[in-house]
């Protein structure tokens, strides 16, 4: 299967359906030991320094792993794909653009997913096909999840690292089942965790994802919902293609969002949510509807192009944790049990 390389989610039974393996840029960016040297190669090639490091490392990644083909989204996710994807032109790679409609309305969504397999030279009927073929797969990915807020067995990273590569099955479809499959056998035995605080994390992943969720349950906390992540595995199914899509709240706008973490909020028994923002990222400004709308102590943490926590993160974090076990109605809820 040819290669082609994704700047979010996308739809990618039909990218699979023409034969292409899809590759999450970001997921490759983040997972590898030194992601620095990726921002390097974009600063170098003239990125600005205030440019998010996500567009900056997808970029590097592009440039070095080869990938010639990249499908960009321009509408959706990230206007600076828009730039990225002109830049990518000029060093010849073959940037194609893929545009979420403006509201998640199954019409429009269907006449977008439509015209994106005609691009690709193949159908919404074989993209169909790939969509039940990966329903099982998508389904162990939210078993996971569930396993991660109602069992208590599966750790905040886990639930982040497993949800965050449903986006490309990091991609090997058969092997991401297999190897979600082993976790989940795993996880069955384990006693279940007993960290009394309850975390919710919404907005982008985070860059420092390899320690942020080991640093809270260091400290009696647990992630037990990653908003973002969880939408990649598209919780919410649909009666097709453009169904799926238009119940992923991701692309659209912050109220969408909004419904679907109020619900999780309440029903995973959430204390207090970490509202994760990227520098120079537009979504940041969403802080303050997010603040406004949610009822939960929240923490925002903002990450630029460090790849770890530093001291003053650190401190936050165990400063909210100390608030909220501090919190009447989080002493209330201990007496309960
Ligand atoms: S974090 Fe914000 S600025 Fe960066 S790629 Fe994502 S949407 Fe764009």
């Amino acid at each position: 299967m040819k290669k082609i390389g994704i700047t979010t989610t996308v739809p990618v039974e039909i990218l699979i359906a023409a034969g292409y393996q899809p590759v999450d840029l970001n997921n490759i960016l983040v997972s590898d030991s030194d992601p620095t040297r990726y921002i390097t190669i974009a600063e170098r090639d003239g990125f600005p320094l205030n440019t998010c490091a996500w567009i900056k490392g997808i970029y590097g990644v592009c440039l070095e792993s080869g990938i010639k083909d990249v499908l960009c989204v321009t509408s959706g996710d990230c206007s600076n794909t828009i730039m990225l994807m002109e830049v990518f032109k000029l060093k010849g790679k073959n940037a194609m653009s893929f545009a979420y409609p403006e509201r998640p309305n199954v019409e429009e969504t269907d006449y977008v997913l439509e015209k994106m397999a005609a691009t690709f030279g193949t159908t919404l009927e074989a993209a169909e096909r790939v969509r039940q073929e990966l329903k099982p797969v998508r389904n162990l990915a939210l078993k996971l999840d569930e396993m991660t807020w109602r069992e208590n067995k599966v750790t905040g990273a886990e639930n982040h690292l497993w949800l965050v590569s449903a986006s490309d099955f990091n991609g090997d479809v058969a092997k991401y089942q297999k190897d979600i499959e082993a976790l989940l056998d795993t996880a069955v035995k384990r006693e279940p965790y007993t960290n009394q605080i309850r975390l919710g994390y919404i907005g982008v992943p985070p860059v420092y994802a390899k320690e942020l969720y080991a640093y809270t349950e260091k400290h009696g906390a647990r992630v037990v919902f990653n908003e973002v992540q969880r939408q990649f595995a598209m919780p919410q199914g649909g009666d097709s293609l453009a169904g799926q899509y238009s119940n992923y709240t991701y692309p659209y706008s912050i109220n969408e969002r909004l419904a679907d973490i109020k619900a999780e909020i309440k029903k995973r028994h959430i204390d207090g949510v970490i509202h994760y923002v990227q520098a120079f990222c537009h979504r940041g400004i969403g802080d303050i509807v997010m603040r406004s709308a949610i009822k939960v102590p929240i923490l925002t943490l903002e990450g630029n192009a460090e790849f770890y926590l530093n001291g003053h993160l650190k401190t936050r974090i165990e400063a909210f944790l100390d608030m909220i076990e501090r919190n009447p109605s989080f002493k209330a809820k201990l007496d309960v049990k």
